[in-house]
């Protein structure tokens, strides 16, 4: 996707991705108010504070086509169990006591803060476009994390490990 086409498209997402945090901002929750454990070792008190999460049944997902973005049509239609917006996720019910799943969104909340609305959703859908969803970036770069923190009791600090893989 090129710069001049995002330019294209970047107001209408934006302006859905607001309507939709909007939407639900009422039924969403902080993270902190979830009680995980282990989170709070991995992140700071004051994200954990103002990232939201909200469990629903059906994830809300932007209507690309109808912008004119036809070539993520998998990406659309895609069955996933979680997605980021800005400083909110959303999670399918069942995810709702699922640490891990918890962990895997507050990556994506930590690249949309440090690289800006602008640059996340250009870099996101870059790689989705050149590599596909699971081998896209910041997908990689969620679930090595993700992977670093079901699979050991070793403590670090996320947040920096993000910092760092995008500088
Ligand atoms: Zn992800």
């Amino acid at each position: 996707m090129t710069p001049d086409e995002f330019q294209k498209f970047y107001p209408p997402l934006l302006n859905w991705l607001e309507m939709t945090l909007d939407a639900y901002s009422t039924a969403a929750q902080t993270v902190a108010s979830r009680g995980f454990p282990r989170l709070p070792l991995y992140f700071s008190a004051n994200t954990l504070a103002s990232t939201k999460v909200a469990l629903v049944d059906q994830l809300p997902i932007p209507p690309l086509s109808s912008m004119g973005l036809t070539r993520f049509v998998d990406f659309e239609r895609g069955n996933f169990d979680g997605i980021t917006y800005l400083d909110t996720f959303f999670l399918k019910q069942a995810q709702a006591k699922n640490e891990a799943m918890h962990f895997h969104e507050l990556i994506h909340v930590i690249q949309w803060s440090l690289l800006g609305p602008d640059r996340f959703l250009f870099a996101y859908a870059n790689g989705l476009e050149q590599f596909g969803y699971r081998e896209s970036p910041l997908e990689v770069m969620a679930y090595d994390a993700e992977r670093a923190f079901t699979s050991s009791s070793t403590i670090f600090d996320a947040e920096r490990l993000v910092a760092t893989k995008l500088s």
